[in-house]
């Protein structure tokens, strides 16, 4: 717990403080709330979002391209903000795949990976001229039939289903039984059929998992994936111009969790490269990043309707809740319950007074967004802010849900 009685996280303190007020984009939180015109909302701040980039590329080896996965964070507004400063875009729908076309990325560095895309979406995905990651040998006969009918010949990528798993990831998407690609093993007799079909083959996907913290675990499994696609890529029909080895990279959301050394993840991958620029002169490696990017950039802003005790514990009452911030109240796949860092945006000079619980309006006991925190003393119309809120948050939450309305979205 810090002298301001925030709890201490290397988030808040990315948000400079305006005599008092907790500010994103420089503009004091209890300003913008009166912009915004109605709480909740939430804010991310294009000066983060910009400065996140730089040390990304900073890290990693130049020839590099970063892609953002749009699915962290696809507020139209943040999406146009990365266009410039990104390499490409990842996309897992349809809406997805227009807000990336709408910026002034070339469709070639926008690619589309996901299980279960209908007829309709490799139609729309053919026409745009995007590359396509094929989840199944299926998903790539039928990608064939619709472009026969539609006189197109795709950019394909193979999705690979390593035989092997990202470990102490937040979600693992890799290894074991996936619905997410073709298991590395049937790959080879893959590329013996897409050289028969009217596609261009361009490469491959790896993406193993998500939420990872530990640099030693993620050089590891990079390497396990450049081995891989140096060895399928002997079997490919063509060359490999796109090789997208994913990503996972975490960021630290609780109090004991440690930031990723990004600097040993670009160290580890510039030798990684040395091997790849050799063996595979065409291809462009790719890493695809949603959560690094945004996750910190961003904070949901909630007032504060009622302050009570019951049974001598205190409870802040808001008008926000898991309808919009699912993953801060636990219930977005994580096994244990912990509290994101929270704080009282407009006391961010006080010291904590008390141990209260901060919960939303819904009639759940789940509608909890923090579970007896050090705060300042709080009253009714101050604003709790829940950082690491750029990524996953108010499209990975059922807004519909006791039917409240939806909030706002800001970029600052
Ligand atoms: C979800 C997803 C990402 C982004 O994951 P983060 O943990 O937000 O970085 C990247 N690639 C694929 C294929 C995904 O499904």
């Amino acid at each position: 717990m810090s002298a301001d009685g925030s709890a201490a996280h290397p988030a808040i303190d990315a948000f400079p403080v305006i005599d008092g007020c907790l500010a994103v984009g420089g503009m004091p939180l209890t300003r913008l709330a009166e912009r915004v015109g109605a709480t909740p909302f939430f804010a991310y701040d294009r000066n983060l979002l910009t400065r996140r980039i730089e040390h990304l590329r900073r890290c990693l080896p130049d020839d590099v391209h970063l892609h953002y996965a749009i699915k962290a964070n696809p507020m139209p507004a943040v999406v146009q903000h990365l266009a410039p400063l990104v390499d490409g875009f990842d996309v897992a729908s349809a809406l997805e795949m227009k807000v990336a076309l709408d910026t002034p990325i070339e469709p070639d560095r926008v690619s589309f990976a996901g299980p279960g895309k209908t007829a309709g979406e490799l139609s729309q995905a053919i026409a745009a001229g995007i590359v396509i990651h094929v989840e199944s040998e299926n998903e790539m006969r039928a990608l064939a039939a619709r472009a026969t009918a539609n006189g197109g010949r795709p950019r394909v990528a193979i999705r690979v289903n390593p035989d092997f798993e990202l470990k102490a990831s937040g979600m693992r998407m890799g290894g074991g039984a996936q619905q997410f690609g073709v298991d590395a093993e049937r790959v080879p007799q893959m590329l013996g059929e897409l050289a028969t079909l009217d596609l261009e083959f361009v490469g491959f996907h790896l993406f193993a998992g998500s939420q990872n913290l530990h640099a030693d675990i993620l050089q590891d499994v990079q390497g396990k994936i450049i081995d891989l696609s140096l060895a399928l890529a002997e079997r490919a029909p063509a060359p490999v111009r796109h090789l997208n080895i994913g990503g996972g990279f975490g960021i630290p959301y609780f109090p004991k969790d440690q930031p990723l050394d990004l600097a040993a993840v670009g160290d580890n991958l510039e030798r990684l490269m040395s091997r790849v620029r050799t063996a595979l002169p065409e291809a462009v490696v790719i890493v695809e990043l949603g959560r690094y990017i945004v996750g910190e950039c961003g904070v949901y802003v909630t007032r504060v309707v009622d302050r009570k005790e019951s049974r001598g514990e205190v409870f802040l009452i808001t008008d926000g809740g898991l309808h919009h911030q699912l993953a801060a109240s636990g219930n977005f796949g994580q096994v244990i319950r912990r509290n994101y860092p929270v704080a009282i945006g407009n006391r961010m000079g006080e010291s904590a007074a008390e141990t209260a619980s901060v919960v939303g309006c819904l009639c759940t006991p789940l509608d909890l967004l923090a579970d007896k925190v050090a705060l300042p003393r709080a009253e009714t119309d101050d604003l709790v802010v829940v950082f690491q809120s750029g990524a996953y948050g108010l499209t990975a939450s059922p807004t519909a849900f006791l039917s409240h309305p939806a909030p706002a979205e800001v970029l600052v």
